[in-house]
């Protein structure tokens, strides 16, 4: 929702006016100097949407107020030309609505175009978010990259590697979503108040990182005849592409990373199909790159990748994890009921490679049980078990 300034406001006086915490307000207008603030300047203010009024018979400024339980200067605020003596009967008035509804529906077939629309839905509402494209897949898709809080503390969430996990996408947005909608309502989730996670931390999330995939997965392939009748080869012929976890290039993201890569193409296909072919060299694949450049330019402290399924958590690679990851895992099983694994024969994953050039804690969670892809019918149950791994990692 957008105001203008007047004489004599600041961030300090709207945070009172709306009720929101004074920190939100600063980081949903991060282009403007608080300290200098000039009139008819926009502001940004966090948590809101407005609805249209039309002025009845009776109406004052201070009954429409108490109506929405609002303070009156939120409607001066509101509508600049409102005279608080004449209130002309007919007169259509912007009032503010704090949203207390979550914009993100999960429970449906999560694909690309959906979770683009719902970033620039959360965007308008929340503007301290922040959203910078990690680069685009094979397809020329924009890959985001979301930021919230205003910590120390850099925790990194990712989504979607392999595309027939999608449904992992939609955990995480809807994540995203409760988190905001608790941020700007001073509430908490779960007991916890999310404020201080938000001053403590930084989270950045992608929550898809492989869009060509999960796109492929849940619509079909592309209309390009080529580009079709080669993923249909790769495919073994079939139509049906329920079973692939690659890109669209045949590569499986989570096979590309330089973390025991050769140990890793041993056991593996040789040639491009629907999961575990590594690529030709390490990080052959655009989205990989930009995973490989974010985590070294974001130096993140803990990375936490969400797959499907098995209710695992993976946390270690070659002994090479930090005694504090066993700690971590540890809560993450708590609050999940998942079961924590050391190591399995695998290499050359997102958590792998994090763990052998940070030595930092890096997790694969393998969300829920069955065949994926998982069917959307469970999507309130990982949510429920994985809503206290994502709190965790941002409170451990
Ligand atoms: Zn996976």
């Amino acid at each position: 929702m957008e105001i203008f300034v007047r004489p004599g406001d600041s961030f300090w006086y709207y945070s009172q006016v709306f009720n929101l915490p004074f920190q939100l307000i600063l980081d949903s207008n991060r282009n403007l100097n608080a300290q200098t603030l000039m009139p008819n300047q926009p502001v940004q203010i966090p948590g809101y949407v407005t609805s249209q009024y039309t002025v009845q018979r009776g109406d004052t400024v201070w009954s429409i107020a108490q109506r929405i339980n609002m303070p009156m200067d939120a409607l001066f605020l509101l509508n600049p030309v409102l005279n608080p003596y004449v209130l002309q009967v007919g007169l259509r008035l912007r009032l503010p609505v704090r949203v207390t509804w979550r914009v993100v529906n999960g429970e449906q077939d999560y694909d690309y175009r959906t979770m683009v629309q719902d970033i620039r839905s959360l965007q308008a509402i929340y503007p301290f978010i922040a959203n910078k494209p990690i680069g685009n897949s094979v397809l020329e898709k924009e890959i985001p990259g979301l930021t919230i809080g205003n910590g120390q503390k850099r925790v990194h969430f990712n989504a979607s590697f392999h595309a027939n996990e999608w449904i992992t996408t939609s955990v995480v947005m809807t994540f995203l979503n409760d988190y905001l909608l608790s941020l700007t309502n001073n509430g908490a989730i779960r007991g916890l108040y999310t404020l201080p996670l938000y001053n403590q931390t930084n989270l950045n999330i992608v929550p898809m990182v492989n869009p060509d995939g999960v796109d492929l997965v849940l619509n079909g392939p592309p209309e390009d005849e080529t580009i079709r009748n080669k993923l249909i080869e790769w495919n073994g012929g079939s139509t049906d592409f329920s079973g692939w976890k690659a890109n669209i290039n045949g590569v499986d993201l989570n096979d590309q990373f330089p973390a025991e890569w050769e140990r890793e193409r041993e056991r593996n296909p040789k040639t491009p199909g629907p999961r575990d072919y590594g690529g030709q060299s390490p990080l052959s694949e655009p989205e990989s790159i930009a995973m490989a450049d974010l985590t070294v330019e974001r130096d993140f402290a803990r990375v936490l990748a969400f797959h499907t399924q098995g209710q695992v958590i993976y946390w270690g690679f070659m002994g090479l994890e930090p005694p504090e990851t066993e700690h971590l895992v540890n809560e993450f099983a708590r609050v999940s009921g998942y079961e924590p694994v050391q190591t399995i024969e695998s290499y050359a994953g997102y958590k792998d490679w994090f763990i052998q050039d940070w030595r930092r804690p890096g997790f694969t969670v393998e969300l829920g049980l069955g065949t994926n892809p998982l069917p959307i019918s469970q999507f309130g149950e990982i949510y429920e078990e994985a809503l206290g791994i994502f709190l965790s990692a941002l409170y451990m």
